[in-house]
Parts: structure tokens; sequence; C-alpha cells
């Protein structure tokens, strides 16, 4: 038995149910990261099966392996670097043609294959029938039949593929593409002339590098260069010969005429092996389709769906965010008796936990969001949103594809960056990141639940719409913007597709649900600590402070009048002067917190940056919790908490009261909304913009603009408000 894991690769289209049955397979023991130095998911999970162990891995979905994308590249030189013992390639069964294509590339590559036909229910369904057995001897390779999302066939899968890794059988293909006579010769002549001068230096095997540099692969060229060194100059120059005396034969560039060659291979496998039954089931998708992308149905519908979501999303996270908040409750109460009086403790308690706690509340809210969005990708009804928004989008500039990414920026902006990996043009990409962030996230909204409530009462609601408006709006302008200057250029030409509705897989739900909400709860683990940390310690220091007035002894002072008066009253006096008592020294305690933020260092960081801020109505408190928020938009809140000094208890409610007695009016609490909406997302969406274009001047550029952006807005609002007389 070997005693490293056997190494088995998932290949497959996009959509073809590599995920789904890499879940299948390797449930929750799952690893993932990053492809090195691109930004393209590596999904990896180790098992044992039947005493060997194996590490499967989930390749990036492509349609080729030709290196035009990162996808391609990656899943390609893994192949062929890493040599995993049996590439899988998940096939769906409903989309033959278009799957085989990647097949038969596999076909020619060095290694052990495996063809797993999935969604075979889907091809039933669909009237479609193939012959597996048919299919296994014509390109010589073992099939095994599937339906991932219902977890049939995974047994045989894996038994498959162990069984090949340990066989002995060589790869070498001997049912590979046949191609025309003239490139057929042009490639054994060159492969001949590869095998006798540069045998064992070559990268790959001979025949492929040579059908590899007859179609002028980038990739191959530069590594084959690399490999055998200065002695190759007469490679390219031989290769360049071969390629011209092809453009002759053929007038066309022979990457294309063996593209097409592949294809007619194809086109002749899938006669013989796939037979659509006369009687065509009528596609069940087709007739939802009928109703959901339907001109003037499909919008409302639309709408109404995502109204549903947010609405859902709030009315039941309510609840498990009761629980939490009690939880936390308890937590600060217990640490409160347990701990002795210090530093320790109030950094703890109203530093950590009081920080901590006031975003995973949010917890169920974000989850619950997430849980939608799964939905909504998983039934293929995702994919209808963007075709609905085709017409929308395309007025920034971009196509229904990017809507997306935008809609999950709801949820949170770091998976929504993420999502724009889907888009093919460059371009598109960026500029669906850099509006991304003016979807006002799920983190943002406790801001404004605090601030709308305070100053808006019951139109709290209306208010709060408005300001999801107002960033789609700005991403709309700032949209159109930079496709007219940054980053002009036509969008690039795209077919949506539109994949057939499916029931959702519950567990492949979670797991979606999970693998993001995990980011959450990561970012809670780091920068939220963090940023509560330091704004408790701004705030907790320096410790010896000037009091206006000696609090001590005006407490003792109200202590000694207590138990003046108490002696001298009876019956109901008695109550009536325990609250009184109560009630004074809560204000002294109050008003001491109150002077003692003031004076901390946050108070005079606020002090010194306030200028900045006072043209938007917004006051010295305000900019601090402003500049805090940049950790995580959630820590506008606690930040708020601490500065306007409200106690533990009743919380939110207190903050309100604050809020209310401070200078702010409607008016500037809304500018500070807008404010939040728009300035720099967080600490964790800033390092992703980074990570997903590769520059830091991106991400510079994205924090200015958005900085800028969010001032000018607020300004207008706060200004133009007051020449209307508004605040
Ligand atoms: P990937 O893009 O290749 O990773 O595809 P996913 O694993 O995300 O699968 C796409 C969708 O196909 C999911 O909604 C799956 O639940 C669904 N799916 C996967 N396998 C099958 C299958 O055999 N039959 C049907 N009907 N649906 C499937
Ligand atoms: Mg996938």
């Amino acid at each position: 038995m070997p005693e490293k894991p056997i190494s088995i690769a998932l290949a497959g289209n996009p959509n073809s149910g590599k995920t789904t049955i890499f879940n299948n397979l390797t449930g929750t023991r799952q690893k993932v990261g990053n492809w090195p130095g691109v930004t393209v998911e590596k999904k990896e999970g180790k098992i044992r099966y039947q005493g060997v162990e194996l590490l499967i891995m989930d390749l990036p979905g492509t349609y080729s392996l030709t290196p035009f994308s990162i996808e391609e590249i990656v899943a390609r030189n893994f192949i062929l670097d890493e040599h995993p013992e049996v590439v899988v390639d998940i096939i769906d069964s409903s989309n033959l043609e278009r799957s085989l294509y990647l097949a038969t590339q596999l076909r020619e590559l060095d290694c052990k294959v495996l063809f797993v036909l999935n969604m075979t229910d889907l091809a039933r369904n669909r009237g479609i029938k193939i012959d597996t057995e048919k299919l296994s001897e014509l390109l010589d390779v073992s099939v095994v039949a599937t339906v991932g999302n219902k977890n049939q066939g995974m047994d045989l899968l894996l038994e498959t593929a162990v069984r090949l890794a340990e066989s002995n059988t060589d790869v070498a293909q001997r049912r590979r593409v046949r191609y025309s006579k003239d490139i057929e010769a042009a490639i054994v002549e060159l492969q001949r002339h590869l095998e006798a001068q540069y045998g064992d230096t070559l990268p790959y095997n001979p025949r492929w590098t040579a059908i590899k540099l007859l179609e002028d692969d980038k990739v191959v060229k530069e590594r084959t260069a690399a490999a055998v060194g200065e002695r190759g100059a007469d490679i390219f120059e031989y290769v360049v010969r071969l390629r011209e005396r092809l453009m002759d034969r053929y007038a066309e560039d022979p990457e294309i005429v063996m593209t097409d060659e592949r294809y007619g291979f194809i086109a002749g496998i899938i006669k013989e092996v796939q037979v659509l039954s006369t009687r065509r089931r009528v596609d069940v998708s087709q007739n939802i389709d009928l109703v959901l992308t339907n001109r003037f149905v499909g919008f409302p519908i639309f709408l109404f769906f995502i109204w549903a979501m947010f609405q859902l999303t709030f009315t039941v996270g309510d609840y498990p965010m009761q629980w939490i908040e009690a939880g936390v409750g308890m937590v600060s109460a217990l640490l409160d008796t347990l701990l002795p009086q210090g530093l320790f403790k109030n950094l703890l308690v109203e530093g950590i936990v009081a920080g901590v706690g006031s975003v995973i509340v949010f917890l169920p809210n974000i989850v619950l969001l997430f849980f939608f969005i799964a939905l909504f990708e998983d039934t293929g009804y995702m994919s209808r949103c963007a075709f609905l928004m085709d017409k929308i989008m395309h007025l920034i500039g971009l196509h229904g594809k990017s809507f997306i990414p935008m809609l999950m920026g709801f949820g949170c902006n770091v998976p929504a960056i993420m999502a724009a990996r889907t888009l093919e043009s460059e371009k598109d990409r960026l500029l669906t990141i850099l509006i991304t962030p003016f979807m006002s996230c799920a983190a943002r909204l406790p801001v404004y639940i605090v601030l709308a409530g305070t100053f808006f009462g019951a139109k709290a609601g209306t208010v709060i719409f408005s300001i999801y408006l107002l960033g789609i709006a700005l991403s709309i302008l700032t949209g159109r913007l930079f496709r007219s200057t940054l980053l002009r250029g036509a969008d690039a030409p795209f077919v949506m597709e539109l994949p057939p509705y499916r029931v959702p897989m519950f567990k492949s739900l979670m797991i979606h649900m999970w693998d993001r909400s995990k980011m959450f709860l990561k970012k809670m683990g780091g920068v939220i600590l963090i940023g509560s940390v330091v704004v408790w310690t701004l705030s907790a220091f320096p410790r010896d402070i000037d009091y206006s007035i000696d609090y001590d002894q005006k407490r003792q002072q109200i202590a000694a009048d207590y138990d003046r008066r108490m002696a001298e009253a009876q019956g109901a006096e008695l109550d009536a002067l325990k609250k009184e008592n109560a009630s004074s020294l809560g204000q002294l305690e109050h008003r001491r917190r109150f002077e003692r933020a003031e004076k901390s260092y946050m108070g005079k960081i606020g002090k010194a940056i306030s200028p900045i801020f006072s043209p938007l109505g917004i006051d010295w408190r305000n900019s601090v919790a402003l500049v805090t928020g940049f950790f995580a938009k959630e820590i506008v809140v606690s930040t708020l908490g601490v500065l306007y000094a409200v106690g533990d208890e009743n919380e939110s409610e207190a903050l309100q009261q604050a809020l209310q007695d401070s200078d702010m009016t409607p008016l500037s609490a809304y500018a500070m909304m807008a404010f939040v909406l728009l300035y720099v997302p967080c600490i964790a969406t800033v390092t992703t913009i980074r990570q997903e274009t590769g520059s830091s001047g991106w991400m510079l550029f994205s924090v200015v603009y958005s900085t800028a952006l969010a001032w000018a807005v607020a300004f207008a609002i706060y200004q133009g408000g007051r020449l209307f007389g508004l605040g």
C-alpha cells in the first residue's frame, strides 16, 4: 500500500457538478485555499477509502485546456506538473457535446483519466440515452455514471479511480484524436525531431508538446524554451516553418484547424454513443422560464423575490438575534461578577465582549442572507436574475453577469468581489469590483438601524431603503463614469447561459452558506476583535483625567444626603427616595463616563479630525466612529456606544436616547448614513480588492475614490438640506 495518498483531481466544465461530487466525497474534510499566485479557489480534501488514503482536488471549472483563462491554465498546469494519479472528468450528460471537448483534451495528456457521466437524471428527463460501454471503448477510458445531487454512484467512482490508480495500464494515448493527413504529418515530424534532439529534456511528452507548439501555445512555448535552454533555438524556427506550411495548406491558423478537427472527432463520438428519443420530453426548465424570464412579469417577480429575501432575513433572523443578545449579556454579567475589579476586567467586559458582542448579534441575519443567495445560485435562479438585469446593467456598460456579484454585495462585499471572478473580461471584472462596495452590505445595516431608528421613527424603514437605492444609483453613475474614462471599452460580447433549474440539495446549500459565513466569523475573531481592543484602549487611556468636578466627592455627598433623608422618610416616600437616589447616581456616572470619553485619547483624536467632518454635520464623536468603522462597519455602532457612554443594559435604547440628546438632527444623521454607505469599505474588503485586482494601485484608487465620493455626497446632503431649511 502506498505511503503517499493517491491524488485524484476532479476536472470538468463549470456547472457539471464537480463541487457537488467533491462535497459528496469529502464531506467536511475539506481545505479551501487559493492556487499559488492566482486568485482561483483551490479545494482539496483527504479521505480514506477501503484502507487507501485519497487526496481529492477540485480543479477550476473549464471548457477546455487551451490557456485562454487563468482557470484553464491552472487546471492544465496542475495535471501536467503535479501528475495526479487519476484525473476524473465530470461530464454533464445532458450536455455531452460541450463536455467532450475537455474530455478529448484530457485524453491527449499523459494521465489516467476516468470519465464520470454526471447528471444522468437530467439526460434521461430530456430523452438522452448514452451508451457508456461504447464511449468507454471508443476512447479507451473507464466510464462511471452518477447523479451527484442524489449521491448516486460515488462508491463506484472511488472504486474505479483507485483501481485505475493502482493499475499498470499504459497511459500513452492509444485512442487519441485523429487529425487530417497534413496535420498528423506535421505533428509526427515535429515529434520525431523533438524526440531525437531533446528527448529527455522536454518538459512534457513529445507528441503533446508537438501539438501544442503547432497550436502556438504560449505556455508550452515558454516552458519548452526554459527546459531545453540555448540549444532549443532551432525548435522554434522549425515550428514556424511547419506552421507556415500548414497555413498555406489550410489558409487558416493550424490551431483553428485542429480545434475544428477535434470537434469533428467529437461529433463522430456523439453519433455513436448518444441516442435521442424521438418524443423528447418538453423541457420543464423552458416552461418555468416562460414565466420567470417573461418580459412583463419576470421583473416584478424578481423584485418580489429580492424583497422577500430581505424581509425573511430580518424577520426570521430576529429570533436568534435575541438569543445571542441574551447570551452576550449573560457572558458579560458572569465575567462582571467573577473577575476582580481592574483594567483587565474592563478590557474584557467593555472592550472585547461588548465590542464583539455588538457585532455577533448580526450573525443570524448574515447567515440567512447567505442561505438565500446560495438558494438562488443552486436552483439556477441567479442566472435568470443576471438575464433579467442584463438591459439595466448595460446602462453601466456591463452585462447581466456582473449583477450577481453586486447582488451578493448586499450580503457581504468580500465574497461579492470574489464572485466577480466569473467574468471573462478583465475590464468588466475591474469595473464590477470597483462598484460592488456601493452595494450596502449587511454590516452597514446596524448603523442605519440605530441612526434611522433614532431620528426617523416610523419612517426608518423607508429611509433605510432610500440609502440602499442611493448606493445603487451611485454605482450606476460610477460605472458609467469609469466606463467612459478609465476602463473604456465595450462590454465583452457574451451569451447568457441559462442552466436548467434544479431542486437544490440541502447539503450543498449548507456548505455554500457555511463557506461564506465562516468568513464573517473569521472577521469577528480577527479585525473586529482587534478593532474593539483598539477602540477600548483609546477610550480607556490616559487613566488619570482632570475631571471638571470631583465625582467621588459628589457621590459621597449624594449618599450622605440619601442616608439623611431615608432616616426621616416613611411609607411610600421610601420607594420614591430609592428611585431618585438610583437615578441621580446613574446620571452622575453617565456624566463621568461622558467626560472621560471626551478627555481620552479617542476624544482627542476625534477633536483633531472633526474639522474634516464638521461640514457634513458630523461632530467629533461620530467622526471617531467613522474612523474606527474602517476596521469593520459594524464597529461604528459599538464606538458610538463607548463615546456616548451608554451603560451595559439596554444598550441600543440607551444609545438612541443619547443620540437624541446630542446635537444631531435628522439631516445630519442622514448625511452620516450616506457617508457610512459610501466610504472605504472595511479592511477585509480592501484586502480582497487588492488580492482580486492583484494591484495595490487599484486598491488605493478604490479607497480614495469611495471616501471622496462619500464626503462629497454627505456634504451635498447636509449643506443642501440646510439650504432648504431642513436641519
Ligand atoms: P460545478 O460548477 O461543476 O462545481 O457544479 P456544482 O457542483 O456547483 O453543481 C451545479 C448544480 O448542479 C448544483 O445545483 C447541483 O446540485 C446540481 N447537480 C450536481 N449533480 C447533479 C446531477 O447529477 N443531477 C442533477 N439534476 N443536478 C445535479
Ligand atoms: Mg464548483
